[in-house]
């Protein structure tokens, strides 16, 4: 039998990523020993409920006592003031990582307090749901997924490498880049699509002409897909958009300029120009089905059999 990767993993944040964490690290043996925190203890309960760890900690400094990998799991905001409190304890030649969905910011927050001793490996996984909490976190969360690691000058290629090999035995693919680069690809396939979700959910739920009750019916043309997205953990959004205001502001303004041109191909009925783009569209979605990114199946692979009449 080999030896587990680590010999003790410390998960600070139970939620979505940090359960589906914890099922990977069981069920691969990426670990001899769980060790689990969180701040509120109605989450520590029941992540010790769902049986998650080895051991189960209020203070996060508890937790990382010991830890060869430590990976902050938490809303990127809280990135910095988790990091200090943990700082004093860390062990030394620790890897020191998180998930964060932004990651200029989570340098920024976290370096300052992190002692030389440790290998500090920023990461992110990209999967996730718009479940939150213990309860959410499922094993095959990161399989066929990309994972991507933004290492800090300097950093040893060894931690990096150990780090890598953690994430593809849960499944991901993993690629390396710089925070800065991340952060502007991020904002587009990500960032700016849920905040595009989150207002026109908005827009919908402010309307006078046109009731909710008939949002609501009516939603399967479209508007269903946006409520998935718009229906994210508020606390993580939030924190996205926050700390990664510049990328968001630039990739919003080229999207605002192409909405623009849209909105005046509508006006003077410019039919090749609608024709065109939609055209263009229709091949990414064909990549990205492709590229094994998402099902080939029709409206998402939906159960049309079981939705009762009038309520698919
Ligand atoms: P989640 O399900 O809401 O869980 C958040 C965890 O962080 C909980 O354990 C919570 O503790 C703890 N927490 C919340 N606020 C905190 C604070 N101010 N200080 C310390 N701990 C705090 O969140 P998640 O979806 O797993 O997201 C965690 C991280 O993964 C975020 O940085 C996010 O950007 C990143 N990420 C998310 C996704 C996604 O789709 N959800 C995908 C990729 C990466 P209590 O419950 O005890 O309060």
């Amino acid at each position: 039998m080999t030896d587990p990767l680590f010999k003790r993993v410390a998960l600070i944040g139970i939620g979505l990523i940090g359960s589906s964490l914890a099922h990977n690290i069981r069920a691969h043996k990426l670990a001899g020993h769980i060790a689990i925190s969180t701040r509120r203890s109605e989450t520590l309960a029941r992540a010790e409920e769902l049986g998650l760890g080895d051991s189960y900690h209020l203070e996060a400094a508890e937790a990382v006592k010991d830890a060869d990998l430590v990976i902050l799991c938490v809303p990127v905001g809280s990135c910095g003031a988790v990091t200090k409190e943990i700082a004093l304890a860390l062990m030394a030649g620790a890897i020191v990582s998180d998930v964060g969905s932004v990651k200029g910011s989570v340098i920024q927050q976290m370096r300052p307090h992190l002692p030389d001793s440790v290998h500090f490996v920023p990461a992110h996984p990209i999967a996730g749901t718009e479940q939150s909490g213990p309860d959410a976190g499922f094993l095959e969360l990161f399989e066929n997924r990309w994972c991507i690691l933004t290492p800090v000058e300097g950093t040893d290629p060894e931690a990096t490498e150990r780090l890598r090999r953690f994430w593809e035995a849960c499944g991901s693919t993993v690629e390396t880049m710089t925070a800065e680069h991340h952060d502007l690809v991020l904002a587009i396939v990500s960032h700016v699509p849920h905040l595009i979700a989150y207002n026109i959910v908005g827009t919908a739920a402010d309307l006078e002409t046109v009731t909710q009750q008939e949002v609501v019916k009516f939603s399967a043309s479209g508007f269903r897909d946006f409520t998935r997205i718009a229906a994210s953990d508020p606390t993580m959004w939030r924190d996205v958009f926050l700390t990664n205001r510049d990328a968001v502001l630039e990739m919003l303004a080229r999207f605002s300029e192409d909405l623009a041109s849209l909105q005046r191909a509508i006006r003077w009925g410019d039919g090749d120009a609608l024709f065109d783009l939609f055209t263009r569209t229709r091949a990414i979605r064909r990549g990205i089905v492709e590229a094994g990114q998402d099902t080939a199946k029709p409206d998402f692979g939906r159960d049309h059999t079981r939705a009762p009449a009038g309520k698919s």
